[in-house]
C-alpha cells in the first residue's frame, strides 16, 4: 500500500500533523503500536490535558534552534488552538497563569484530534509497530501489518519518557540509521532528589508558593515537599536548568525576606516567631523548621542575633 504521507506515533504531534497533511489532501497514514491513539495527552494536565496557555511566547521553549519556536507560533497561536477547542464545545477553564485545562476530561482532546483526522480523511492503524525502515526512491517500511510505502515519512513517536504507555527510543535508532545529528537526552521537567535539613518524612505533602531559582532562571509556583526531595511546578520548570553541580536556591517567601518580615512586626506582636511566621508559611512547615532552634519567647523580646540565626534557618 502506497500513501503520500506516512506518520509513526499517534501522539498529540503525529494526530496534529496527519490532519494538517490530509487536509492539503495528501494520502495520509498514522501508525500507532499502542491499541490506542494518544495515551500521552490522556494522562497529561492530571487527566485535564493543560491544552494551551494564553501566555505562550518563544522564549517559553527550550530549543537548539529558537527560531524553529517563533515561526511555529507565528504559524499556530493558543487563540487557534482555543478556537478548535471551542469548535468541539469543550468546556474548559483557566487554573492559573493562563493556564488552561479541560474541565472533564483529556479524553476530549484525544476525540477532537480524532474526528479532525477522519474530517481530513486521515486513515490511522493502531496495534502496528514499525519494525525497520529504508528508502531509495521512496520509504519502506515493515511493519506487524505488512510491508508500507510512502513519499514522505514523519517520525511523531515523541520522546523517552513513560515507556510504560508506549514510548520508545524509535525516532533517536531512525535518527541515527539516516545519519541525522541529535542532541544528547536528558531528563527534563522531573522533580528533584534533595536532602531536607532533619529529613523528609515530616515534610512530605506539604506545598508552598516560592521562587525556585537556578543560574539566571527562576520560577515562581507552588514547591511540593516529598518523600525524596521536592517537586511541584515551580521544581519541574527549574529542572530543565539544572546540571549536576549547580545549586537550586529557593524563596519560601517571594514577597519578602524573613528578616525582614521579623523585623518590620518586632514591635508589633506578642507573638513567637514561629506562629508569627505560621501565618505566611504552613504551620507543620514552620513547626519543623523552629525545632528546637527557634527561641520560644515573643517576637518583640528578640534581639538581632536571634533574628539573624532565624532568618537563616
Ligand atoms: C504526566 C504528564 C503530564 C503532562 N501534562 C501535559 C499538559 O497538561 N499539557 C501539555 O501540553 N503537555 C503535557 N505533557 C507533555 C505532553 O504530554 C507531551 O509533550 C506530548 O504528549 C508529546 O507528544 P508527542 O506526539 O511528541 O509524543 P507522544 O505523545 O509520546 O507520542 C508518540 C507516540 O508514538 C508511539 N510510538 C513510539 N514508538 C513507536 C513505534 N516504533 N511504532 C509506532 N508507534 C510508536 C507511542 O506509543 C506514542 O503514542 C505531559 C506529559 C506527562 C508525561
Amino acid at each position: 500500500m502506497t500513501y503520500d504521507a506516512i506518520i509513526i506515533g499517534g501522539g498529540a504531534a503525529g494526530l496534529f500533523c496527519a490532519i494538517e497533511a490530509g487536509k492539503r489532501g495528501r494520502r495520509t497514514l498514522v501508525i500507532e503500536h499502542n491499541q490506542q491513539v494518544g495515551r500521552k495527552i490522556l494522562i497529561s494536565g492530571g487527566g485535564r490535558c493543560n491544552f494551551t496557555n494564553l501566555d505562550t511566547t518563544p522564549e517559553n521553549f527550550i530549543s537548539e534552534n529558537p527560531h524553529f519556536c517563533k515561526s511555529a507560533l507565528a504559524r499556530f497561536t493558543p487563540a487557534d488552538f482555543i478556537r478548535l477547542v471551542r469548535k468541539y464545545r469543550i468546556d474548559y477553564y483557566e487554573k492559573k497563569l493562563g493556564q488552561l485545562f479541560c474541565r472533564d476530561n483529556s479524553r476530549q482532546i484525544v476525540d477532537m484530534l480524532l474526528a479532525e483526522c477522519s474530517r481530513a480523511g486521515v486513515e490511522i492503524k493502531v496495534g502496528c509497530k514499525v519494525d525497520a525502515m529504508s528508502s531509495d526512491n521512496r520509504f519502506r517500511l515493515d511493519t506487524t501489518l505488512g510491508q508500507l510505502e510512502a513519499e514522505n515519512v514523519v517520525i511523531a513517536t515523541g520522546g523517552l519518557s513513560y515507556p510504560k504507555i508506549g514510548a520508545t527510543g524509535f525516532g533517536y535508532k531512525i535518527a541515527d540509521q539516516f545519519g541525522i545529528e541529535r542532541t544528547k537526552t536528558r531528563p527534563s521537567l522531573v522533580a528533584l532528589v534533595a536532602n531536607v535539613p532533619g529529613g523528609h518524612s515530616k515534610l512530605a505533602g506539604i506545598s508552598v508558593d516560592a521562587i525556585a531559582a537556578c543560574g539566571k532562571n527562576s520560577f515562581r509556583e507552588n514547591i511540593l515537599f516529598t518523600h525524596r526531595g521536592l517537586s511541584g511546578p515551580a521544581i519541574l520548570q527549574i529542572s530543565n536548568y539544572w546540571k549536576s553541580g549547580d545549586s537550586v536556591s529557593i524563596d519560601l517567601l517571594p514577597e519578602t525576606g524573613v528578616r525582614e518580615l521579623l523585623e518590620a512586626n518586632r514591635d508589633r506582636t506578642q507573638k513567637t516567631a514561629a506562629n508569627f511566621i505560621s501565618e505566611f508559611l504552613p504551620q507543620r512547615f514552620v513547626e519543623h523548621l523552629a525545632g528546637s532552634s527557634f527561641p520560644n519567647k515573643p517576637l518583640n523580646k528578640l534581639n538581632d542575633a536571634e533574628i539573624d540565626r532565624i532568618a537563616k534557618a
